[in-house]
């Protein structure tokens, strides 16, 4: 089928997958796709029958002074890169089908939502959840894949499944690292050659946690000093926040365990990253 930019459409495809009893699964992306996506694609493929690929650059989900005119864009290649790797649809609807004139509803989440992320960029959250639930609703899938790379979000769109009652099945994907760690993501394009130097300071300083936890340390507050000490050396990493948390609520915990998660945010020059590691799992996918 290839690309689909009109919900009737989609409904059509949709309908047919029904009568044949297709199992269908869902991997929303921002698109200009990178690995990381792709691995989406790949745990999605291994889940169901049809894998459909959203490409949708959420303007609810962006603050005003963010980068969403900015943001990398490139439907194409995004169309070719999924279909390669065994994606069935492109389902990529313009912003006025999504939020047509007079759309107001909202999904408001938790307690959850007012940390870290949250906290940095407020309505962040009630933007990502209000564009899944809607993107759920358009595709009713079985399954739907998102990354451990921006684990709070994860969070929050398995507790909105759960609380909401919607039988879709969240699989979370570990993160795909570039070979020196860095995390990819689709804003790795705007750093600068010393800026991407400097960024990979934040997985290397969960790499380091991640050591001293398996060497027997398990303070909160220490490892928080690990990571500040080893980002703080670099003059182009501003870090906004380093939370030490457990998995499922995002609260700071005193002593982390097995389950615990490190996160990190910062600007590297003008360019917001985040990262994190699951204890249990250490630097995953890294390739
Ligand atoms: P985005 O296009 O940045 O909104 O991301 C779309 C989906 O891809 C989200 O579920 C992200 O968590 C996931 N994702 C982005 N970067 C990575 C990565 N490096 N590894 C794994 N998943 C990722």
């Amino acid at each position: 089928m290839g690309l689909v930019t009109s919900v009737d459409e989609f409904r059509e495809a949709r309908r047919a997958w029904a009568a044949q009893g297709v199992r269908v699964s869902l991997v929303p992306t921002m698109g200009y796709l990178h690995e990381g996506h792709l691995r989406l694609i790949d745990a999605a493929k291994e889940r169901s029958d049809v894998v459909v690929v959203s490409v949708f650059v959420n303007p609810l989900q962006f603050g005003p002074e963010e980068d969403y005119d900015q943001y990398p864009r490139d439907l194409e290649r995004d169309r070719r890169l999924a279909v390669e790797r065994g994606a069935a649809v492109i389902f990529a609807p313009d912003a006025d089908v999504m939020y047509p004139a007079g759309s107001e509803i909202r999904v408001v989440p938790g307690t959850t939502a007012e940390r870290w992320e949250g906290l940095a960029r407020p309505g962040h959250f009630v933007g990502v959840l209000t564009v899944v639930a809607k993107l759920f609703h358009m595709t009713n899938p079985h399954v739907a894949c998102f990354g451990q790379k921006d684990y709070q979000q994860l969070a929050l769109i398995r507790q909105m499944v759960r609380d909401l009652n919607w039988s879709i099945e969240v699989v979370g994907v570990p993160t795909v690292r570039e070979p020196d760690g860095l995390a990819m993501s689709s804003r790795n394009v705007y750093l600068s050659a010393a800026e991407r130097r400097e960024a990979l300071s934040l997985s290397g300083a969960l790499s380091e946690a991640h050591a001293a936890w398996r060497a027997g340390e398990s303070s909160a507050s220490t490892l928080e000093v690990i990571v500040r000490q080893r980002v703080e050396v670099c003059p182009s990493v501003a870090l906004e926040y380093i939370a030490v948390v457990d998995p499922d609520r995002l609260e700071p915990v005193d002593r982390v365990d097995h389950r615990s998660v490190i996160a990190v945010a910062a600007r590297v020059g003008p360019t917001r990253l985040i990262d994190n590691i699951i204890l249990r799992d250490g630097l995953s996918g890294a390739t």
